[in-house]
């Protein structure tokens, strides 16, 4: 007999479901129900399927006493859950089913979740693909990271100029996550420690500050797989002991200010990508959540093992990028500190326990902290690292002996000018295995940053290439597509991507290839109907849609595809009847708070934009538009609506790069340097398929030690001397005519230092093969299902199983 008081009772109806959701956790009558009530109760509905899949594989885990990975990540730019979570459970038409019952659509209702923004781009992206993909995949795995009162800040445009915005995303609740009041850890700050009196004995660290971290969980559904994952974010509190009632009788605004000293931690997320935060709330943080992981992660492991003795065995901890490389010195401490560990069993666990993704190759972006300051806020970890430091130094030293400069280059404590630690070292130091995240960066790792630890220890380096989780990317933003897919190759593909083969044959098919550009079109009327709704231009959606959308950063040159831009501009008004490719070219992305550079970048953008746009003599062949506020959500719009995707670093200065990966499955071509994972995709979608252009690696490398000039560029380039000279004299901010001065200077007095003048003629001589590509429709469609079929190994799910055969060994479960 079904029960009526179960909500999600498995005989009912998903739409009976909702409605019992509405009336007891809601609290609204069906019939009343708006948008946003629909959106709580269908979540609602999702949640407590995934719960139950939850608890199943949670007590299989404990069961089998699995091999688990834990990953720690500052950043989880996830999105939204509820499409997601629906199609994972393959409840989507029911929900849209039930939601037509009330006059919604699916899309509405999805649409007014928002996103869950806790990262700045890639690497944040990365980590939530990861977890898609280790919870398809599998594995037993957890993810840790912060929940930030705050994430990503919002941005909007005013007068051509990025404003940020806070962003409350937990304001009015969220669905997708279950607090665990029993699960809260003490972590301590600052004081000093107490010096033992023989040299055996454990010191005593006397912290003088203590905050609690308090655990939140997100399910993280697997899609195939009844298996799921789980994220747990910690929320810094005051601790329990704390009476902040007695502490603080009658004064409220006090009593404030005190919570606030312990909530601050995990208030905000900071807005920098590609250069470190060196403030110490950042460091706060960063020891902050990595403590509390580790400590969360000994106790699940004490209570299913009973001893820490066997913690390498079952623990693989993996450090996204240098933020949580203070979880090694962490591990020593509480295996020393506090379970009785000698120093050199604790050091050997230690080092089987960790592994280390690197991100950059740009020196100025690895992570250090002042010495100084970490003795300030832990001590007891600097005295940690000094220990590592020293051993470590005697090794080199056993390797190199009386090279002082090599050891000097090793050592965790850059000793030039102010002392620092150097997180990366600690990282590699601390880890059995480092990567990179592209075969070109993890190669150039071992060969330029890392090339002294790679001759101390060659087979910890190794590559693994990033993916990204074709569910969100592919079936979720792309239904379309997916649908044509569906219909050639069956639905095995959405597992095992690799099937995307299948479609090398199909473009050999008229109507196959008319069927893919009756879909691009459509999802190009999608993407028009957002450039309007967002920047008020209105486009033309048969032009070519050119495409840069990832953070405003030098290196990732937004500031070359603008000098395109005004080349073609100029082009168009010296001969107007020269049968143009109309376009439409794309901006997207934010810009750090503090980076003033790419801030003019993206306010050059919008006069540009201003003018071209508005030129009656131009209409339809060339549109330029910024799409405010770019995020998981604007991408999924995004993605499928592009023809072009512009992958234009310096090469040298991606490290991957997964906006590529995106885009290329979503049948856009890309325009791209010799650079991060550009170059695996030109190898799996064929040369003929891609547009590569500029100066390689190697290339750039001697041009700089040979003493790059950039004036002789300029000097010998009329088409590009006129187009620096008309941004720098005002062209496009006659009401300031200087505003751009220093941003040309930049380039032509300030050394320009990502080559972008060295790689402008042959960037403008390549887009001209675009555009002539494009005049061919058929031609052009036949390379956009090669770009499809190709994208196979770029699914995330290749990249997790690698790290899981050949960093954590740890297997999937069935
Ligand atoms: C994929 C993604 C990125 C990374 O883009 P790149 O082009 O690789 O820099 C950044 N932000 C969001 C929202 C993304 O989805």
């Amino acid at each position: 007999m079904p029960t009526t008081n179960n909500p999600n009772h498995a005989s009912d109806s998903l739409a009976a479901r909702v409605e019992r959701h509405l009336l007891h956790n809601v609290g609204v009558a069906p019939a009343d129900a708006g948008t946003v009530d629909l959106m709580s109760a269908v979540s609602q509905v999702a949640r407590a399927e995934l719960s139950r899949r939850w608890v199943a594989g949670d007590s299989a885990d404990r069961a089998a006493k699995a091999r688990r990975v834990y990953y720690l990540s500052m950043e989880f730019l996830i999105g939204r859950s509820l499409g997601n979570a629906l199609a994972a459970l393959g409840l989507d038409s029911a929900a849209a089913g039930s939601v037509g019952d009330h006059a919604r659509t699916l899309e509405d209702i999805q649409a007014c979740e928002p996103d869950a923004a806790l990262g700045n781009g890639g690497l944040g992206r990365l980590a939530a693909c990861f977890l898609d993909s280790m919870a398809s995949v599998g594995l037993p795995s957890f993810g840790y990271g912060i929940r930030y009162e705050f994430g990503m800040f919002a941005q909007s445009i005013s007068g051509g100029r990025q404003i940020e915005h806070p962003d409350p995303w937990l304001e009015d609740g969220t669905p997708w996550e279950f607090p665990r009041p029993g699960v809260h850890y003490p972590v301590r700050f600052g004081g000093w420690v107490e010096r033992a009196e023989s040299p055996d004995a454990v010191p005593v660290w006397r912290h003088a500050g203590e905050v609690s971290a308090k655990a939140y969980d997100h399910v993280i559904p697997g899609h195939g797989t009844e298996r799921v994952s789980t994220l747990r974010l910690w929320k810094a509190a005051a601790p329990a002991h704390i009476d902040l009632h007695a502490f603080n009788s009658g004064d409220y605004a006090r009593a404030a200010e005190f919570k606030n000293q312990f909530e601050n931690i995990s208030w905000v997320l900071y807005p920098n990508d590609s250069t470190p935060a060196g403030r110490e709330l950042r460091l706060r943080q960063e020891y902050f959540f990595t403590s509390a992981s580790i400590q969360d992660i000994l106790a699940r492991h004490l209570a299913e093992h009973g001893t820490l003795a066997n913690l390498s065995d079952k623990v693989a901890i993996h450090l996204n990028d240098t933020h949580p490389a203070i979880g090694v010195a962490e591990l020593v401490r509480l295996l020393v500190d506090e379970h009785g560990f000698t120093w050199a069993a604790a050091w050997a666990m230690t080092q089987k326990t960790f592994s280390y993704t690197n991100h950059t190759l740009m020196p100025e972006a690895l992570e250090t902290w002042p010495v100084a300051l970490m003795q300030q806020v832990l001590p007891r970890h600097l005295e940690i690292i000094f220990r590592i430091n020293h051993e470590f130094l005697v090794q080199a030293q056993a390797l190199r002996p009386g090279d002082m400069e090599f050891q000097r280059r090793l050592s965790l404590i850059d000793e030039g000018g102010e002392r620092r630690v150097r997180m990366a070292n600690l990282s590699i130091v601390g880890s059995h295995k480092v990567n990179g995240v592209s075969k070109l960066h993890s190669d150039l790792l071992v060969e330029t940053i890392f090339s002294d630890f790679a001759a101390l220890w060659p087979d910890r380096f190794t590559n693994m290439t990033n993916g990204v989780t074709p569910r969100r990317w592919l079936t979720q933003a792309n239904p379309g597509l997916t649908q044509l897919i569906d219909s050639r190759l069956g639905t095995a593909w959405r597992r095992d991507l690799d099937l995307l083969r299948g479609l090398v044959a199909q473009a050999d098919d008229p109507a196959f290839r008319a069927e893919f550009r009756a879909v691009k079109a459509h999802n190009k009327h999608r993407l028009a109907a957002l450039i309007h709704k967002t920047t008020g231009v209105t486009v033309n959606p048969t032009s070519l849609f050119d495409v840069q959308v990832k953070r405003i950063h030098e290196y990732k040159r937004q500031l070359l595809n603008l000098l395109h831009v005004v080349t073609r501009y100029r082009a168009i008004l010296a001969q107007p009847n020269a049968g143009w490719v109309p376009r439409v070219v794309v901006f997207a992305g934010k810009a750090a708070s503090s980076y003033t550079t790419a801030k003019n970048i993206i306010r050059l953008i919008h006069d540009v934009g201003q003018v071209i746009n508005h030129d009656a003599r131009i209409g339809d062949k060339l549109k330029l538009v910024f799409i405010p506020n770019y995020g998981v959500s604007v991408a999924e719009t995004i993605m499928p609506g592009a023809d072009l995707s512009e992958q234009i670093s310096t090469a040298g200065t991606e490290a991957s790069g997964t906006g590529n990966m995106k885009l290329a499955l979503n049948g856009a071509l890309t325009i791209g340097t010799d650079d991060g994972a550009n170059i695996e995709i030109r190898q799996n979608v064929g040369d003929d398929n891609i547009f590569i252009f500029g100066k390689k690696t190697p290339e750039v490398a001697a041009i700089r030690a040979a003493g790059y000039q950039p004036m002789r560029i300029y000097e010998g380039n009329p088409q590009l001397k006129a187009v620096l000279d008309s941004i720098a004299a005002g062209a496009f901010s006659p009401d300031e005519p200087a505003r751009y001065r220093p941003l040309i200077d930049s380039l032509l007095w300030g050394g320009d230092h990502y080559l972008l003048l060295a790689d402008y003629e042959d960037y403008v001589a390549t887009q001209a093969k675009v555009d002539a590509l494009y005049r061919d429709q058929e031609a052009w469609s036949r390379k956009a299902i090669a770009n499809v079929a190709g994208m196979g190994p770029f699914s995330a799910d290749r990249t997790i199983r690698e790290y899981a055969a050949q960093i954590w060994h740890v297997a999937p479960q069935a």
